[in-house]
């Protein structure tokens, strides 16, 4: 899973130039379903012009790249990769469209994006709840 996550890392780096900041990995349980593979979630930050809309090509190009099933040499078995990349935040803009809603609709609530992203951006403000991201994270219910 930890060279998965760098293979993504290594391909949005690609497309959008070193990113500025890199959270660590942090591993939870997965919410809504069991599973005996917990997740890996890490927040990147980039910086880009690139359009908000354009970027969700890339990362959807990027999440089929690796989740796509893979044939492994030894045994032939296939085995398959899932990657879920989600836009956060796109600067303090405030998008909502068919395909794409800014800042990500569920970011709040979750520990899995708080906590990550609190390592890299505390003081970032929620441009929709005007709230600072620690102190989201600090809202969570424990
Ligand atoms: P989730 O990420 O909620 O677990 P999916 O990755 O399957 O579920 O959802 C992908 C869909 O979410 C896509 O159709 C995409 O258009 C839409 N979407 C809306 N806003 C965003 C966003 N901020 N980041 C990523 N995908 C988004
Ligand atoms: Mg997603």
């Amino acid at each position: 899973r930890e060279q998965l996550m760098r293979e993504a890392i290594e391909l949005l780096a690609g497309e959008l130039g070193s990113p500025v900041q890199l959270s660590t990995l942090i591993e939870t349980e997965p919410v809504g379903f069991v599973s005996p593979n917990p997740f890996l979630n890490m927040v990147a930050l980039f910086s880009t012009d690139i359009p908000s809309i354009e970027l969700l090509d890339i990362t959807e190009g990027i999440e089929r790249r690796l989740g796509r099933m893979k044939k492994t040499l030894r045994g032939g078995a296939y085995s398959d990769r899932p990657m879920d990349i989600d836009i956060l935040l796109y600067g303090d803009r405030v998008i909502e469209t068919e395909r794409l809603t800014v800042p990500h609709p569920r970011m709040h609530e979750r520990a899995f994006v708080l906590v990550p992203l609190a390592e890299i951006a505390p003081s970032l403000v929620h441009p929709v709840l005007g709230k600072s991201i620690l102190e989201l994270k600090n809202e969570l219910p424990l």
